[in-house]
């Protein structure tokens, strides 16, 4: 590990007397750090890494941090980062490695997940959106209706999961796509949320034509694939590093020692309660991507989703209580399309509305409190009664 750190070093070093930050413009800088191998150190060479391990990478982004070098903006693209890019790595063609993953990592090409629909969240394998081949071209005409998409009307690009087969069991009938979001056919409508804000989309597909290279994996691998991306999607919610006492906890710590007229025993003892529950979350999550860092991404990622949203509900609940009056004001209700979740740079009532969306995106709590018990403990499965009926004859 310490002859890697020593040969990064001088991979970063060599990157930064190429390319001064203080006079490089930030996208000619993250192009040759990607040529250098040092954009995500885990994947190939050629695709912006240098086949080493993955928790290398944090060693990488502290020395360039440090000498004043720009980040790709990770949270402008969480979804294209942390789902789209460990799908198309693991399932996608050389070529779609080499179409697809610069612009991603860059920034230049915005991703989406056209996963939920109104009749399958929970349930992702309902899915009722149809691709259907046009032998004449090679190409997949699409239609259906995606919901809550996330940042779909920032997007150029989405992973779509799509019913190729609906005489089959409802597991077996689908097929993974990379579909370009400003295709014609493509409507993206806002949805506004809790907190005002329309973070989130209904994205309606109307005969939509997705080349035929862009179908990711086999025809009818579509699940398999999926879980590839639900997988990671957990441990990038769940499992994100944080310094100690940062992030919700350092905000409601903060609270508490500059209100100190708001605090009360019950109080103290809960807060202290959460801290050390969201410092065990941060010790959790370290381990979660440690395993992530070796390849074995496993379903201990579920628990520390689940954990990451009932502490954010806690947390903020706690915090507006401690504000009183001026936690419960609440007040910008302009309809405004933001890139990102701003935890930490917005009030305590935003903090309160928006976290109680954390226990539903990326899978629900009480789906995660089934893996767990049924992957990590061992307990007796749901009844699945549809496991073997044609996904047409299901009663939708
Ligand atoms: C802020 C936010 C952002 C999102 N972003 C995206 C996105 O970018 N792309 C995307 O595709 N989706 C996105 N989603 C959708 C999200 O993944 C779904 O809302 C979620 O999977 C739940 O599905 P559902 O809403 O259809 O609820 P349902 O599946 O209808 O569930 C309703 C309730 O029943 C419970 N339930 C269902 N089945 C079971 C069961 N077997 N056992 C126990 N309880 C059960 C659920 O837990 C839930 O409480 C987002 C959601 C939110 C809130």
């Amino acid at each position: 590990m310490s002859e890697h750190r020593s040969d990064l070093e001088q991979r970063v070093t060599a990157l930064l007397e190429a390319h001064d930050p203080a006079t490089t413009g930030r996208a000619a800088f993250l192009r040759a750090r990607w040529d250098a191998g040092l954009a995500w150190v885990h994947f190939p060479v050629g695709l912006g890494g240098l086949g080493l391990p993955r928790d290398l990478q944090a060693y990488v982004d502290d020395l360039l941090a440090a000498a004043g070098a720009p980040d790709n903006a990770p949270e402008r693209n969480g979804i294209g980062l942390g789902m789209a890019a460990p799908t198309i790595l693991a399932h996608g063609t050389p070529e779609q490695h080499e179409r697809f993953l610069r612009p991603l990592w860059l920034g230049e090409e915005i991703w989406c997940q056209l996963f939920s629909e109104p009749g399958a969240g929970s349930d992702l394998a309902a899915v009722a959106t149809r691709a259907v081949p046009d032998e004449a071209t090679g190409e997949w005409v699409v239609n259906g209706q995606k919901v809550w998409t996330s940042s779909a009307h920032l997007a150029d690009f989405a992973i779509l999961v799509a019913r190729t087969d609906p005489d089959v069991p409802k597991h077996g009938g689908l097929s993974y796509f990379l579909l370009g979001m400003r295709e014609p056919g493509v409507e993206v409508r806002p949805l506004r949320q809790l907190t005002g804000e329309a973070e989130f989309n209904e994205v309606f597909l109307t005969d939509v034509r997705v080349p035929g290279d862009q179908l990711l994996g086999s025809v009818g691998e579509g699940w398999r694939i999926a879980n590839t991306t639900l997988n990671s999607e957990r441990v990038s919610i769940g499992g994100q590093a944080v310094p100690r006492e940062a992030g919700m906890v350092g905000k409601v710590a903060e609270t508490w020692r500059t209100h100190p007229g708001r605090r009360t025993h019950g109080t103290h003892q809960r807060l202290l309660d959460l801290w050390v529950q969201a410092e065990a979350a941060r010790i959790t999550g370290s381990r979660v991507r440690q395993q992530l860092a070796v390849g074995a991404p496993g379903p201990e990622g579920s628990a520390t989703k689940l954990v990451f949203a009932r502490l954010a509900q806690q947390l903020s609940a706690l915090e507006v209580e401690l504000l009183g009056e001026d936690g419960l004001r609440y007040d910008d209700w302009a309809l405004t399309r933001p890139d990102k979740v701003d935890f930490t740079g917005r009030d305590a009532g935003y903090r309160y509305l928006r976290a109680k969306g954390n226990s539903i995106e990326g899978g629900t709590s009480e789906i995660l409190r089934n893996i767990i018990a049924e992957r990590v403990l061992g307990l007796p499965g749901e009844p699945r009664v549809d496991k073997d009926v044609a996904w047409k004859d299901l009663p939708r």
